[in-house]
């Protein structure tokens, strides 16, 4: 159904907003109180009368990651040491990727050791009131050509077959985003695409088919997913020096409507807006997947699939779940890796044992390191030049990924009608909100879903590295806040519909790929690193996917095998 169709829903909502809202005076004083990401101070509280609901912490364990920052236990103090022939560091889609590597090609007593009390990193699941939602990852698109190992591992899955009449590879269309996928909140009503809608708009018409042909002109230079798989030249290298913002500016394009839109793409896969990351960043998005085409381009076939995303209620957790069975008896989480020492004859790893709360002490010929570059530059007990410098002035951006459980169904208003991805229109560099999912889009049952009865919705913001420490030191509910002004511009019944609220919070969730980046020599150096210890998390290619974590981990365990 197209923008602006009139369905039961929009009446319904056409009815409460002429009668004064879903709650009459108290909508207007909770509209008052609520403040948006833009403007919002840590105090937000909305004035109605019902009390907020519950909000709590869920996901990552900061105290474990903190534990690195103590002095270490006497190393004497572990038991005798345990023995693998190979260690993954990590249970990340990287490492996973490794160890699945590694056990193909033979190394069948190579284990995994996880910090968490489940592996998948930021692919994994949170459940709230039974019902799965992600951590954090929540889409896969379609893998095109360069992404091979992936695709091989989705056909050994059963997600994707090869069509012999037709002689190629197709998705499992049951696991793409069922259609509609995305819908943008702009000017009072839902429109269909996350870009603002070109009608009455011919500035942003004539900006986007001129963005489309750059983005097709620098296709040509090459770009590809998984990035190490494109060449990287002068033409790249000038690209990695500025930022996307500069970039736009240099080519004339400011259009509002197109830069906002801009931003957006560039908060959602880098965690960071087009004035922080660089302009290979800002176009890599779009020219190693699916281009970019200006409304009304028409689509081939093929680029019809290629558009498409896999993805499910607990999002990525779906993948982890099917590249950790297999492996089960060989993961070992709930290990804390405080030490890792290379000697003349392999390699000793020191983890705190969460559950038995005791050191254990591994060795091992080889290591993949699949965590975070900074962390393995904490554990290395003689970090290489390369990997001090690759943390040097990195750039993470934090992120807060929120649950909330619907206990009825939603108003909704005027335009589209709900879709996986809903979306406020917001000027570039204005707000860290990117909108919610609908985790029940997904569902094909009839009674489940957005507005037909309860459910879970994830809210997710990219924020700025200065809210880091915000997000430690102050308490969930006060975030619930935030979360909660944010979505209220979407719907304005929010506060009345929600029951509990589960807050995921990552202090450095991913890379952010700030100029200089891409073209980063240390990063090259580690992405070579021969030798006992070898690096595999997505960090390596300076910002963080699915397809970059799973190729680096695949490289990583081939050549540690
Ligand atoms: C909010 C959010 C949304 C995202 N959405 C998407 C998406 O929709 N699609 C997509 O493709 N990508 C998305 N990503 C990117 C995502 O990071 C990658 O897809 C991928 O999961 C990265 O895997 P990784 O193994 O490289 O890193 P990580 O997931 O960071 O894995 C590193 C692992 O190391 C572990 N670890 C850390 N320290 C220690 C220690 N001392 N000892 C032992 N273990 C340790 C961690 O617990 C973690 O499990 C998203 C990321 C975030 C944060």
């Amino acid at each position: 159904m197209g923008a602006g169709a009139v369905t039961p829903h929009t009446v319904r909502a056409e009815l409460v907003e002429a009668l004064g809202g879903s709650g009459g005076l108290r909508r207007r004083t909770l509209l008052a109180a609520g403040l948006p990401s833009a403007t919002w101070p840590l105090a937000a509280c909305r004035s109605g009368a019902s009390l907020p609901p519950p909000a709590t912490w869920a996901g990552s364990s900061p105290e474990r990651g903190h534990r690195l920052r103590s002095p270490l236990p006497p190393l004497s103090s572990a038991r005798p040491p345990r023995r693998a022939g190979a260690l993954v560091l990590g249970g990340g889609v990287a490492g996973l990727s490794a160890l699945r590597t590694l056990h193909a090609a033979g190394v069948q007593d190579a284990a995994l050791l996880e910090l968490e009390d489940s592996v998948g990193g930021n692919s994994r699941a949170h459940v709230l009131a039974g019902q799965a939602c992600p951590v954090g990852a929540h889409y896969l698109p379609v893998p095109g050509l360069a992404a091979r190992e992936v695709s091989e591992w989705l056909h050994e899955i059963g997600l994707m077959r090869f069509d012999a009449l037709r002689g190629k590879s197709l998705p499992d269309e049951r696991h793409l985003a069922h259609a509609p996928q995305e819908r943008l909140w702009i000017d009072g009503h839902w429109q269909d695409g996350l870009l603002a809608s070109t009608e009455g708009r011919p500035a942003l018409a004539a900006q986007a088919q001129r963005f489309a042909q750059a983005v097709s002109q620098a296709s040509h230079l090459g770009f590809a997913m998984p990035s190490q798989r494109a060449p990287f030249g002068a033409a790249h290298a000038a690209l990695d020096a500025q930022t996307f913002a500069h970039w736009l500016q240099a080519q004339g394009l400011n259009d509002p409507h197109l830069l906002a839109y801009l931003d957006y793409a560039c908060r959602d896969d880098y965690g960071a807006g087009l004035h922080t990351v660089s302009a290979w960043a800002g176009l890599h998005y779009f020219a190693s997947r699916h281009g970019f085409k200006a409304p009304g381009t028409p689509l081939s076939e093929a680029e019809a699939r290629s558009e498409g995303v896999f993805t499910w209620p607990e999002g990525n957790a779906w993948l982890v779940e099917r590249l950790a069975a297999p492996l089960r008896a060989h993961l070992h989480p709930a290990r804390t890796v405080l030490r890792v020492d290379e000697g003349k004859h392999g390699v000793d790893v020191w983890a705190w044992n969460e559950a038995k709360a005791e050191l254990e002490h591994w060795q091992t010929p080889q290591v993949v390191m699949a965590l975070p570059l900074f962390v393995s530059a904490r554990v290395l007990a003689n970090p290489l030049d390369a990997l001090t410098k690759a943390v040097q002035g990195a750039h993470y951006a934090p992120w807060l990924v929120t649950h909330l459980q619907l206990s009825e169904a939603l108003i909704d208003r005027p335009g589209m009608p709900p879709a996986w991805d809903s979306v406020a229109y917001a000027p570039a560099g204005s707000t860290s909100a990117l909108g919610y999912v609908d985790n029940q889009h997904q569902s094909l049952r009839p009674d489940r879903g957005l507005h037909t009865g309860p459910g879970v919705i994830s809210a997710y913001h990219a924020l700025l590295e200065s809210e880091r420490a915000a997000l430690y030191s102050q308490p969930a509910a006060t975030w619930a806040q935030r979360v909660l002004a944010d979505l209220r511009i979407l719907h304005a019944d929010i506060d009345d519909k929600v029951s509990a609220m589960a807050l995921c919070r990552h202090g450095h969730a991913m890379r952010i790929p700030t100029p200089g980046t891409r073209s980063h020599p240390a990063l090259a150096a580690l992405r070579q690193q021969r030798g006992r210890i070898r690096f595999a998390h997505s960090e390596l290619a300076g910002y963080s996917v699915f397809e970059e974590a799973f190729t680096l981990g695949w490289a990583a365990g081939q050549a540690a095998a």
